[in-house]
């Protein structure tokens, strides 16, 4: 009797044990102590990131946070003209309108995000603000924006001369096709890891360009433009938005990483899930870049092309990320 009780109690205990199985793994997580990389980092998207980056060192090498600097980094981009798919000066949806997606993530795990903005210069504060003052993660267009100018963002134009004309153009034989290639696409991604070893990032973009009106893509996304998780990195994406939305791209190379991936893992697992998950993924491009606690950084994209730029070991400097096709 006695043994045969024993053997129920352990049958029972070995049952328990592998129905819990699948689970203990994503339950278990224990964050890691890690000594901290004494002057942190900037990691960020594109050319652009060049700029930006100086921005969000200037922050954490004053020790400031991660936070702040992130912020800064891509107001930079959002302000430059020149740039074609971020803040002014971006490409307008087919109607020319100059519509923007920003978001922010904090240390503490908070989200502010705004989309379908219009006539506002720093998508990246308002989302900021909307983290740091109200209850809410995202606002959308016209509540957007007016919650922008009830907190002294001013309204700008943001069609510059140029867009204009690029966009003109366009429309003598608009067709509506979305054109996010190789080529075409800019959003800046920027994700930052300051002395005390705390993560943040933001995303900000003006989108797809020539988009139907209203259409909203990854980079406001938490968990699909953005995500950071402080115990573990932080991801953020450039390029076909529907791509990285449909298959939550940051939150899952983040989540990668809590199971143990690198970041050049993570990132690499993120984009082959886009590639297997769609037939042709020949004209449409998606980078992604990484961090974890450590610092270690992981970059990659669908296509040949994606560059990046890092500022570490108190350098700043150019990359080209490696790529499923290249
Ligand atoms: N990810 C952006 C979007 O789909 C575009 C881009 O990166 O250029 O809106």
């Amino acid at each position: 009797m006695k043994s045969r009780r024993s053997f129920l109690k352990k049958a029972s205990a070995a049952f328990a044990a592998s129905a819990l199985a699948p689970f203990a793994k994503a339950t278990e997580y224990v964050p890691k102590t890690i000594a901290p990389l004494r002057d942190g980092l900037v990691l960020s998207t594109w050319n652009h990131g060049m700029a930006a980056n100086e921005a969000a060192w200037d922050v954490i090498s004053r020790g400031g946070s991660a936070v702040d600097a992130a912020e800064q980094g891509v107001r930079v981009t959002e302000a430059d003209p020149e740039g074609r798919s971020v803040g002014i000066g971006g490409l307008p949806d087919r109607d020319g309108n100059v519509t923007l997606d920003a978001c922010i993530m904090n240390s503490e795990g908070n989200a502010g995000a705004v989309c379908f903005l219009q006539d506002i210069l720093h998508p990246v504060s308002v989302a900021r603000k909307i983290m740091d003052d109200t209850p809410h993660v995202m606002l959308a267009g016209e509540g957007a924006k007016r919650f922008a100018l009830a907190n002294g963002f001013e309204a700008t134009d943001l069609l510059t001369p140029d867009s204009k004309k690029a966009w003109e153009a366009w429309l003598e034989n608009a067709e509506y096709e979305p054109i996010i290639n190789i080529e075409n696409h800019d959003t800046i991604g920027l994700l930052a890891l300051d002395q005390s070893a705390n993560l943040a990032g933001a995303c900000t973009t003006s989108g797809l360009a020539y988009k139907m009106h209203g259409r909203v893509g990854d980079s406001p996304i938490i968990g699909a433009g953005l995500y950071v998780d402080n115990e573990v990195g932080a991801a953020t994406a450039t390029g076909m938005g529907e791509l990285v939305m449909r298959t939550l791209g940051s939150f899952l190379i983040v989540e990668l990483m809590r199971q143990g991936a690198k970041p050049q893992q993570a990132v690499k697992e993120a984009v082959e899930r886009i590639v297997a998950k769609n037939k042709d993924v020949k004209d449409m491009q998606v980078g992604y870049l990484a961090v974890d606690k450590e610092g270690n950084i992981g970059a990659y994209a669908i296509h040949p092309g994606f560059t990046y730029a890092l500022h570490r070991d108190g350098k700043n400097r150019m990359a080209e990320a490696r790529s499923h096709f290249g």
